[in-house]
């Protein structure tokens, strides 16, 4: 695993530029901040001419390198962030957006409605009818400053993927400009695989199997570029489909006493589905302990409670429904739930509408703290990196697969912070290491929990992606025929390996 310790004192890239919320740590590179479209453009077009690489960088909030820069250029993509235009559909609306526009200013645009479009060309009537009720964009990470592009290109999910699926739901199209130096638009429905070839915008042809890229027969170049962590070219801009907002938003948090009353109430949730649920988490002791430390410095924090005393474990439900009655009544059947499995429904709480937000950034302190303690072990001389599960487990309970984790880490004498999404067990099981024994351990474990992921049809990387950290991860963990399907779209899509070079593949 490369992570080379300390960042390059090369004044071309400042080092913030070379790493990521990971702390995967770049080498070098010249770090270029264009500040338009146009801009941006011709830096594009220059560098595939004179083959100098490119390494796109959004917020660099990603946790497997993916945008840090091994060589050539890092572009950063953050003074792209404005609104470009916004359309009316069928659907709903349809809001084009640079690639650096980022989640935080979405919510606020939204919630104002009201956009500082690059493009006058809105018409007024378009206008009006966005304004006449509120509209959201339902997948809901939970890092606020990730940029949509950086969203895009990691297929990032929030808790809301329970319900909403990921960020590749909520795409109409994007722009995207190619290895030939041109940028062109890709829509739903243009561009398909069939009988496992694609026609692509270019006029050259990919001849891959598409199962063997985890995607459908009949896939779309769209379900091919969401995800695709910036190795086949630029998104220079995003269609984003808006939906009308639920007017009522609640969160309910339940704590426990222990892990297996948790993993059981969240088991209850699961076995029998409460509508209108939109998201179903997972706290462990090791969580809660991390947000109650995080009080200390985290201002946002202390408006919240802390968890109760003696609390073990956290399970998080998010409701969203126009009938604010049917929330009333899975919340009861949620109460119920947890005194089924021994809980204390007084040890919980029920935040409606803006106090729902309260529950985020709760989940959200947990891989924040992470990080923090990331920097703290760095600061000590040992070039610590983020080792953590990104799978889905469909199958077996919340509390088997716990119970699964926990042996299995004992057994490496091995520590951990595991929180995440019930469904399909899709935890992230944060391995706490500060040496290289337990670095070497944890990556071994990592690598047996995937291939018994990938046996049980678990899809891998699934949040977060493969980016460089991880790169030797997906090489052990899938198979040949899937390693050598994504190398042949690379190679087509990217002869020259000049788009974000070493993510997922090494060459
Ligand atoms: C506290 C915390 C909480 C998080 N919570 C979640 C969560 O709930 N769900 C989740 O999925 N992730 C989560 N993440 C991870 C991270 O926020 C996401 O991976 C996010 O998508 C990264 O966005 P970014 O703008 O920071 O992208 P970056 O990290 O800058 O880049 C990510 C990848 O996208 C590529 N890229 C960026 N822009 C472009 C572009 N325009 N064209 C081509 N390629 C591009 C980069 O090269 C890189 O490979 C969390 C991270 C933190 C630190």
């Amino acid at each position: 695993m490369i992570n080379p310790p300390f960042p390059s004192s090369d004044p071309k890239c400042p080092p913030s530029h070379l790493r990521d919320e990971s702390r995967f740590q770049g080498v070098q590179a010249e770090l270029k901040t264009p500040a338009d479209h146009r801009a941006l453009a011709e830096l594009a077009v220059k560098s595939l001419e004179r083959g100098q690489p490119m390494t796109f960088q959004g917020a660099r909030t990603g946790l497997c390198g993916g945008c840090v820069p091994l060589a050539g250029q890092a572009v950063s993509l953050t003074l792209l962030d404005r609104p470009i235009s916004l359309e009316e559909t069928p659907e709903g609306f349809e809001l084009r957006v640079q690639p650096g526009y980022d989640l935080a200013s979405l919510g606020r645009d939204l919630s104002r409605r009201r956009f500082d479009f690059i493009s006058a060309k809105v018409k007024a009537e378009t206008l009006s009818a966005f304004r006449s009720r509120p509209y959201f964009w339902p997948p809901d990470p939970g890092e606020r400053t990730a940029t949509i592009g950086g969203l895009a290109s990691t297929r990032a999910a929030g808790p809301g993927a329970h319900r909403y699926g990921s960020v590749a739901e909520h795409i109409a199209g994007l722009n995207f400009l190619m290895a030939d130096g041109q940028e062109r638009s890709v829509r739903r429905g243009r561009h398909f695989f069939r009988n496992g070839r694609m026609l692509l915008p270019g006029g050259q042809e990919l001849a891959v199997d598409p199962s063997r890229l985890g995607l459908s027969e009949e896939a779309d170049l769209l379900d091919l570029l969401i995800g695709s962590q910036g190795m086949y070219g630029l998104i220079t801009s995003l269609d984003l489909k808006l939906a009308p907002a639920p007017a009522h938003v609640w969160a309910l948090v339940f704590f426990l006493d222990s892990e297996e009353k948790a993993a059981a109430l969240a088991d209850v949730f699961l076995a029998e589905p409460l509508s209108p649920l939109v998201s179903l988490d997972y706290l462990d002791e090791a969580s809660l302990k991390m947000v109650l430390s995080l009080r200390k410095t985290a201002s946002k924090l202390l408006e919240i409670p802390p968890p109760p005393l003696g609390a073990a474990a956290a399970v998080l439900l998010e409701f969203h429904s126009n009938d604010e009655s049917e929330i009333e009544s899975a919340a009861a059947k949620a109460l119920a739930g947890c005194q089924k499995v021994g809980g204390d429904p007084d040890q919980s709480w029920a935040l409606t509408d803006a106090e729902a937000e309260k529950m985020r950034i709760v989940r959200h302190a947990v891989p924040e703290g992470l990080g923090g303690r990331l920097d703290q072990i760095r600061a000590k001389g040992y070039p610590v990196f983020n080792v953590a599960s990104d799978f889905t487990r469909p199958g077996p309970s919340l509390t088997r697969c716990l119970a699964e984790y926990r042996r299995d880490l004992k057994a490496q004498n091995l520590e951990a912070v595991i929180f995440g999404h019930a469904k399909d067990n899709n935890l992230h099981v944060n391995i706490l290491t500060e040496n290289v024994s337990q670095t070497k351990r944890a990556l071994e474990l990592m690598a047996d929990w995937l291939g018994r992921a990938r046996e049980t049809g678990g899809k891998l990387f699934q949040e977060h992606g493969v980016g460089k950290l991880k790169r030797e991860l997906f090489a052990q963990a899938e198979k040949k025929e899937t390693v050598d399907a994504w190398r042949t779209v690379k190679k087509t899509l990217d002869p020259h390996a000049l788009f974000n070079p070493q993510n997922m593949l090494a060459d």
